[in-house]
């Protein structure tokens, strides 16, 4: 009897946790869109441009390097990122975990309340799983199943994010496989159903696109049209059949990404709630958008401010990055991403 009452409190505190955690991220895009502010709530952060592997739709290892931030700028930037009302930060690469300051980062992100989520390709994260364990959300790449995730990421690294997500499932942190479809991996959908059933993680897919991702090279590996469409039908009868949160993009995600590579207009949050901050510390709407970056890292809050309101509000007809995509559905107040956001954060299990 104690022990269930416990439980109930536990459950109760947790459920008013997380009503708490959605109206925090609420609020500021309903103030951003009604009364037009700038907020820029959802940070992608490339901490850095070097990575341990060499997969091929990505052209990172020939990606110009633009140097990277010490420890004090990255920790500078977050105190003026938190002022500027910044409540979540992805950090993405290259390979994040690369970064032997990564796990003070995050600690750093978390008393100050700021969201963090880590993507990562799985090689380190048994090395520096004490480093991350205050991370809210880890995002590992997982194209299919060994010989189809192999041959596009390199020899061994199937095992080592399997390795990864049994580490993290461990620990209790929210756990998401970003998966890229290509040519080679469009039969491998139920596979992946049931590998992130098993790590009580979520999918989240994306097309990979004509070109190499931070580059201009031809991704010789990328769906065609047909393809395309097809695993995206699928994929939106495939979360209909499914009870639990598996895949996490919303319907209208799946349905904006079926039709690749037609240009589509979707309302874009660039600029508005959302920013993208380079590893030397630029700061750019969106990782397409080079050319409307503000340059340079910012070493005080105001210089940051100056930064993310200099940054034009833009748009385009090419959105083909599922996060993206989904961030400028919920900027746009699309009811059915709402609700699906909603249901992935009820379900999360911290
Ligand atoms: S896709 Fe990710 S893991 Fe692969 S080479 Fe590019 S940055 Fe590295
Ligand atoms: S890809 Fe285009 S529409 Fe999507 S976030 Fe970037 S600028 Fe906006």
């Amino acid at each position: 009897m104690f022990y269930s009452a416990s439980m109930d409190v536990k459950g109760l505190a947790n459920l008013k946790d997380k009503m708490r955690r959605i109206v925090s991220f609420s609020l500021p895009i309903l103030k951003a869109r009604f009364l037009k502010r700038k907020i820029p709530l959802f940070v992608g952060w490339e901490l850095t441009n070097r990575c341990n592997l060499k997969c091929r739709y990505c052209g990172v290892a020939h990606a110009v390097r633009g140097g990277e931030l010490d420890t004090q700028r990255i920790l500078l930037m977050v105190d003026g990122l938190k002022l500027l009302g910044t409540r979540f930060i992805s950090f993405t690469g290259g390979e994040p975990l690369l970064r032997p300051d990564i796990g003070l980062i995050i600690d750093y992100c978390r008393q100050k309340n700021v969201f963090t989520s880590l993507n990562s390709n799985g090689i380190l994260v048994k090395q520096k799983i004490s480093e991350i364990k205050n991370v809210n959300c880890v995002c590992l790449s997982l194209d299919g199943a060994e010989e189809i995730h192999d041959s596009i990421r390199g020899a061994g690294v199937f095992k080592a994010v399997i390795e990864a997500a049994r580490i993290i499932q461990r620990t209790n942190i929210p756990l998401k496989f970003f998966v890229t479809l290509t040519g080679i991996n469009v039969n491998q959908i139920d596979f992946l159903i049931n590998i992130a059933m098993e790590y009580n993680a979520v999918l989240v897919f994306q097309p990979s696109v004509q070109n190499k991702l931070y580059s201009n090279e031809v991704n010789e590996i990328c769906l065609s049209r047909a393809e395309n469409e097809m695993v995206f039908r699928q994929l939106i009868c495939r979360k209909r059949r499914l009870r639990k949160m598996v895949i996490a993009n919303s319907y209208m995600n799946l349905a904006h990404l079926s039709h690749w590579p037609h240009p589509r207009y979707i309302r874009c949050a660039s600029g508005h709630i959302t920013g993208r901050i380079k590893s030397n510390g630029d700061f750019a709407p969106c990782n397409r958008y080079a050319l409307q970056t503000a340059a340079g890292a910012s070493l005080s809050p105001m210089d940051l401010k100056r930064k993310y309101l200099a940054l034009q509000n833009i748009s385009c007809e090419e959105c083909w990055c599922a996060n993206r995509v989904e961030l400028n559905l919920l900027f746009a107040l699309q009811l059915e991403p709402i609700i699906n956001s909603i249901r992935y954060l009820a379900s999360n299990k911290k």
